[in-house]
């Protein structure tokens, strides 16, 4: 690909994190929201790069996929030595495949809530070639603007593949060696994979098992 696997500059995103690594300090508080998928491994994968203070939490709002995603969100926390915060919410049941209307910025405000004195990243996995508005450009930066407003700029927002699609994430994946067999995605959360959900036909395209 053209841009690179780790190429991972691209025009508007947030400089603050290469400018703080650029001054030398290599030991930013990072909140990384795991799922167990492949996406937010990936981002633990490029925080633990940076030499970053990585802290991974996984939030249970309720979701039937959640409880088999926690198990591998622990294996994947456990294989890179860190343990694993975890916020559980109720709500209503039923919640179905998809977009799921105010997730993303859920899962922000609960590591903002979790992690009351935090200064430093609440990061991400979400990326380009969806059509969901919580994985948007728009969403990345008006989240961002309303933590570091409620922070006073302590807390920053990031997603280092905001622009990049699936199959780059993967390539990353392949080159920097995240352990994709511990991953999981799978939207109605089977011990087995469905195989039909938009994450089970994303996985096998990539030829992810
Ligand atoms: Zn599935």
């Amino acid at each position: 690909m053209s841009n690179g696997a780790t190429d991972l500059r691209w025009n508007g995103r947030i400089c603050w994190v290469r400018k703080q690594v650029a001054s030398g300090d290599s030991s930013l508080n990072t909140v990384v929201l795991l799922s167990g998928g492949m996406d937010s491994t990936a981002c633990l994968e490029y925080y633990l790069e940076l030499g970053h203070h990585i802290r991974a939490i996984f939030v249970d709002y309720g979701h039937p996929a959640n409880p088999i995603e926690y198990f591998h969100a622990q294996r994947i926390a456990q294989h890179y030595g860190l343990s694993l915060d975890r916020a559980n919410f109720t709500g209503p049941k039923g919640l179905g495949p998809g977009e799921i209307q105010g997730r993303n910025a859920f899962f922000i405000f609960s590591a903002l809530l979790y992690y009351q004195h935090l200064k430093g990243l609440v990061a991400l996995g979400i990326h380009a070639g969806t059509r969901y508005y919580d994985c948007s450009p728009s969403f990345f930066s008006q989240i961002g603007l309303i933590v570091a407003s409620y922070t006073n700029g302590q807390v920053q927002v990031d997603a280092p593949f905001l622009q990049w699609d699936k199959q780059q994430i993967w390539a990353y994946c392949k080159e920097h060696g995240v352990a994709l067999d511990l991953t999981y995605s799978c939207e109605k959360g089977e011990a087995i994979p469905c195989g039909l959900c938009l994450s089970c036909r994303d996985r096998s395209r990539l030829g992810v098992c």
